[in-house]
């Protein structure tokens, strides 16, 4: 079922993000918190951090799955409303990075929940996650849907 023109009108200008750390070095962290500086503001697309995932509609993941963040993340994907998009900024959350292979990781964000937009980079520059947030806000407002099956998603 395909998002209604009140959720694609309310979203374009109001996305609230929630930013999970699955396993990150932190190197990532402090760039999703750059982005949010006067000096890149991206606030000025209508996004702000919530402090929790029940009041978000966009969850900032940064960092390769963990085993122990396996059980968090799951559950905090299901507290999120639909219709819900996912962000995975830095190399690690998006590829499983340096840390592929280590005992402890179990890999990539999209091995465990829909991605709707990467942000590549170790870390990532600020103006990569707005340019993936401002290209999601472009999705949105054509009617990307954020429940659809992931393999009937445009950008796979
Ligand atoms: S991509 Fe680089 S900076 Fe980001 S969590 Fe991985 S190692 Fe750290």
């Amino acid at each position: 079922m395909g998002m209604s023109k009140l959720n694609r009108w309310a979203l374009k200008r109001s996305l609230w993000a929630f930013h999970i750390n699955t396993g990150s070095c932190n190197g990532c962290d402090i760039e999703v918190i750059d982005a949010f500086t006067p000096r890149y503001d991206v606030e000025r697309f209508g996004i702000r951090l919530v402090g929790s995932p029940r009041h978000a509609d966009l969850l900032v993941i940064t960092g390769p799955i963990t085993r122990k963040s396996l059980p968090r993340i799951l559950r905090v994907y299901n507290q999120m409303p639909d219709p819900k998009f996912v962000v995975v900024a830095g190399t690690c959350a998006a590829t499983g990075g340096l840390f592929t292979g280590s005992y402890n990781i179990v890999g990539s964000v999209d091995e465990v929940i829909p991605v709707d937009a990467y942000v590549i980079g170790c870390p990532f520059r600020p103006e990569a996650l707005i340019d993936a947030v401002v290209k999601l806000i472009e999705k949105i407002e054509k009617g990307g849907n954020g429940d659809e099956p992931r393999e009937n998603r445009e950008d796979n």
